[in-house]
């Protein structure tokens, strides 16, 4: 797409701070981080998001993630990572890009990426599977 900002970081049009590359991805770090070395893993192809990414694409981008988040924990020292993808706008997808967030986590780093559980009665819970399974 000759318009979306994160195909050209991606294919090196736009410099970028990266942290790994290879044939189909560039991992980059993000420009307003939650913490530091809050990364995110871009497909050189565009993709504007998980339905539309092919699933060995998709599987190339955890097996990068898998790795850039050994080499955080070993350079540094976070004490827990996120792992964190959005999907439009309704979860918080600001650019229509594919992109994987790799969070690294500190102990007292502020961050609050984990969501507010509510409590569904089981009657709740069965009728939302059952939707899902069309039953
Ligand atoms: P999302 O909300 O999942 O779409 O995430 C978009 C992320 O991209 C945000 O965390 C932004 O800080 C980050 N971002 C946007 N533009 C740039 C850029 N030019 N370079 C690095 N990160 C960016
Ligand atoms: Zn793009």
């Amino acid at each position: 797409m000759s318009d979306c900002i994160f195909c050209k970081i991606a294919n090196g049009e736009i410099p970028s701070n990266t942290i790994f590359e290879n044939d189909d991805f560039r991992v980059i770090l993000d420009n307003g981080p939650a913490t530091k070395g809050h990364a995110l893993v871009l497909p050189k192809k565009h993709y504007a998001d998980l339905f539309e990414i092919p699933e060995d694409t998709l599987a190339g981008a955890a097996k990068v993630a898998k790795e850039v988040a050994s080499v955080m924990k070993d350079k540094l020292g976070c004490d827990g990572l996120n792992l964190v993808q959005n999907n439009g706008a309704t979860a918080g997808q600001t650019v229509l890009h594919f992109h994987l967030h790799i969070i690294p986590r500190y102990k007292d780093d502020g961050q609050h990426i984990l969501w507010k559980p509510q409590s569904p009665s089981a009657e709740e819970l069965v009728a939302v599977k059952n939707q899902i399974l069309g039953e």
